[in-house]
């Protein structure tokens, strides 16, 4: 077992809590990701691993050892470095015996080794090749063989690729998922991109200056946001959150330009939230005037064609909700319509932020 556990994991530097109080558990073979915005402690929970800092309270354990006294050396994980530098001199070989030549590895166990990896990853044909000779999901594939020769009970990884280019880090993630997944060893994964995040981690956590906020599958994070702070993380367009109040019925907002009919919604919510995606917009019409459809009146304030689909912004009094659409669906700007969505799919928040 290889799970790696943070209790209550502080970590300061002078008056920055770079962590505070982290509480979680990695388990073994997951695809882990700690996802937040830049400074939000993601590189520091990863040198807590690896043994480069240690914290100021709290107890890191790796396989049910804690390591706080115990040298990185010793912790045995292994960082994928952030450019997944290879030495441009070397073959891929010569890369990937690196490590263990330079621990004095006995020759015939490093051949061993090399052999081992290159079946799991699937390079043993361009084992030959110098770095500039390779692609960039094969210079990964080596990079990580680099790190997993020498066994490491995890892997760790900052923003491997975030310097590609879009399309080559959308292959470049789906190329980790499956090599992990191959693999089936502990990988910690940090990113600052919320798709890449929910892409490929089987679980992740999600920062704000130095705490978690959540941790669970991407999917139900997705679904069930904890806070109003999480839910704008996920999602692109972002979640539709309006400040609102308690009206006859349900709850009111933008002025009353938006009513959400649902005799249960929380008395305490402040605020409400709505993915774009289900947001329904359909034309005004003569019923809606009479009141005989449940919608709201909204003007089309900008579409965004997008191919498969469409963002629309739409201004309902002074708010500015977006719509997801699907396709190419004939709205024009400033055309009047209605707008609803099922009760199911609005979030709550309260006075500090959380989910009700
Ligand atoms: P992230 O990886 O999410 O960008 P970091 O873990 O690098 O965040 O940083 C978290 C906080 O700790 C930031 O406020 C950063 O300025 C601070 N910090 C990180 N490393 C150091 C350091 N070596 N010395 C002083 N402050 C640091």
């Amino acid at each position: 077992m290889a799970d790696i556990v943070f209790r209550n994991v502080t970590k300061r530097y002078g008056n920055t809590l770079a962590v505070n109080d982290a509480s979680f558990t990695v388990n073994d073979n997951e695809f882990f990701c700690f996802f937040g915005p830049p400074l939000s402690g993601k590189s520091t929970i990863l040198r807590l691993v690896l043994g480069l800092e240690v914290p100021d309270q709290g107890e890191v354990l790796i396989a049910g050892r804690p390591v706080n006294s115990v040298s990185p050396a010793e912790r045995n994980v292994a960082m994928v470095f952030q450019n997944l530098a290879l030495f441009p001199h070397m073959s891929a070989r010569d890369n990937i015996r690196f490590p263990l030549v330079e621990r004095k590895i006995a020759e015939a166990e490093i051949e061993k080794r090399l052999a081992d990896v290159s079946q799991k990853l699937h390079i043993g044909h361009i084992l030959h090749k110098p770095p500039a000779q390779l692609s960039g999901g094969e210079r990964q594939r080596v990079a990580i063989a680099r790190a997993l020769v020498r066994h490491p009970v995890a892997y760790l990884m900052d923003d491997p690729i975030s310097a590609l280019d879009a399309r080559l880090r959308e292959e470049t993630r789906v190329e980790l998922k499956r090599i992990q997944r191959e693999l089936g060893k502990t990988l910690i994964y940090v990113t600052h991109d919320q798709e890449e995040a929910m892409s490929v981690a089987d679980r992740m956590a999600i920062l704000e200056n130095g705490r978690i906020r959540q941790i669970g599958a991407p999917a139900e994070i997705y679904d069930r946001p904890a806070s109003a702070y999480v839910a704008r993380m996920l999602g692109s367009p972002m979640m539709n959150i309006l400040p609102s109040v308690r009206a006859a019925g349900g709850i009111e907002a933008a002025e009353g330009a938006i009513r959400i009919a649902d005799a249960k919604a929380p008395a305490e919510a402040i605020e409400i939230g709505v993915r774009p995606e289900d947001i329904k917009v359909r034309p005004w019409t003569d019923q809606e005037t009479a009141g005989g459809r449940p919608g709201s009146p909204a003007r089309v304030f900008e579409v965004e064609p997008l191919g498969g689909y469409t963002v629309v912004t739409l201004a309902a009094g002074q708010a500015r909700l977006r719509a997801l659409l699907r396709g190419q669906p004939d709205i024009r700007p400033d055309a009047m319509v209605a707008i609803s969505c099922e009760p199911g799919r609005v979030h709550y928040f309260g006075q500090d932020g959380g989910a009700l």
